[in-house]
């Protein structure tokens, strides 16, 4: 056997894994001593009523023999597409069907896709720090990576390198950790960019709900060009709290191509149909609801909390005078250690000190060294004791 030995590129440890062992060990050596969690990026809230009770019934309907049904399209039923092209319709974008395909959540879609990219021979963009998912695909597939820093000099967005010319090109808006976020000429830049080297932009927009600024866009394909160089994914993640239940849906525009003419749309249908048998049934009726207009006013309130919780977190750091951003268009705030702790050293501190557990920074890239995220996903309760200890910590 020949075992893909790009896998050894991967760190040892995915940083999710690293922050559980270390809480858990800290629990375990002091039982007595609250700790409190504002560090994994997963909701808390329940779902709404509405989008619960669609999916209820949606099971009911297959226990009996006239509603009952075997394996659903690969791609997504059409109710399901249709809820989507709707939705992205209130941002004033015109989505094909045959564009839409629904899956389990993006992190399975966005790895899922890089089947249809050459290994090891395309020049991947990743912004630094960033959601890990894309370094470590990249890795696996021994492509060659280019990092692009986001630093406070450039507010955490990344701008197109001049002299590289990329294949592909990763972006995630509103960013996860950073919470940056990009403007329509921002996008547009990138659009222009992908579309004059023949790149292709893997837009990630997990966080677009929590998007509250005029002129920041929703949705790439708000921008001029995108279908010629861009796939887009939405989660119900963090949206509509289905980090469970598992549920989004990528968007291939039937003009994306590569340079031959080949249809990456086509292809994604082949993978897809080839690959995957499709997302549950009572998942789509799920989809449908939480971007029904009900479904997005309990989205949005949930989304208010939230951000209620964001606001203690905010002030908190106002307070000790830390730079931070983030916090406004995504669940994220992203702030700078004090003391010049690095990110890991600030975590094991905080635990250790407050027992608060938050997300180092670096963990995200090596732009994010002596940063630090903090979540919103909590109860408000919660947070508000969390940043009670830490207005009070001596750091
Ligand atoms: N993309 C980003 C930026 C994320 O932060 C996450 C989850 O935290 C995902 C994708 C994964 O989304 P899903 O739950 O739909 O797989």
């Amino acid at each position: 056997m020949k075992i893909n030995k790009n896998y050894l590129k991967l760190e040892e440890n995915y940083l999710f894994t690293e922050i559980a062992l270390r809480t858990k060990k800290f629990i375990d050596e002091n039982p007595d001593k609250p700790v409190i969690k504002l560090g994994i990026g997963d909701v808390t809230l329940p779902l709404s009523p509405f989008v619960a009770d669609a999916m209820i019934a949606a099971f009911q309907e297959l226990k009996h023999k006239e509603s009952f049904r075997g394996y659903g399209p690969e791609l997504g039923y059409g109710f399901a597409k249709n809820a989507v092209k709707e939705y992205y319709k209130g941002y004033g974008v015109d989505i094909e069907m045959e564009e839409i395909t629904i899956g389990d959540g993006i992190g399975s879609d966005i790895a899922n896709i890089t089947d249809l990219f050459a290994k090891g021979e395309n020049t991947v963009l990743v912004p630094d720090p960033v959601y890990p998912l894309y370094k470590a695909t990249s890795l696996m597939d021994g492509q060659k990576i280019v990092y692009l820093p986001c630093t406070a000099e450039n507010k955490f967005v990344p701008i197109p390198p001049k002299d590289i010319k990329a294949d592909m090109i990763y972006l995630c808006s509103p960013n996860n950790p950073t919470g940056a976020t990009f403007t329509y000429d921002q996008l547009k830049a990138w659009v222009d960019y992908a579309n004059s080297c023949g790149a292709v932009i893997l837009y990630d927009n997990a966080y677009e709900r929590f998007i509250e600024d005029s002129d920041k866009p929703h949705s790439i394909f708000e921008i001029e060009g995108a279908k010629t160089c861009a796939m887009e994914f939405g989660s119900l993640s963090k949206t509509a709290g289905f980090t469970c239940v598992r549920s989004g849906y990528s968007i291939v525009p039937l003009s994306l191509k590569d340079e031959s003419g080949l249809s990456l749309n086509k292809m994604w249908q082949q993978r897809q149909t080839t690959k995957y048998n499709g997302a549950p049934y009572p998942q789509q009726r799920g989809i449908v609801a939480a971007l029904s207009e009900q479904g997005m006013k309990d989205a949005d309130k949930n989304i208010s909390e939230y951000k209620r919780n964001g606001q203690l977190i905010m002030q908190a750091l106002d307070e000790k005078s830390i730079f931070y951003t983030g916090g406004v268009n995504s669940p994220y705030i992203w702030f700078q250690c004090p003391s010049g702790l690095t990110s890991w050293e600030f975590f094991d501190r905080m635990l250790n000190e407050i027992y608060v557990v938050g997300t180092p920074g670096v963990g995200f890239g090596e732009c994010g060294e002596g940063y630090f995220r903090l979540s919103m996903f909590n109860t408000y309760e919660l947070t508000a004791e969390a940043m009670q200890r830490f207005r009070a910590w001596k750091i």
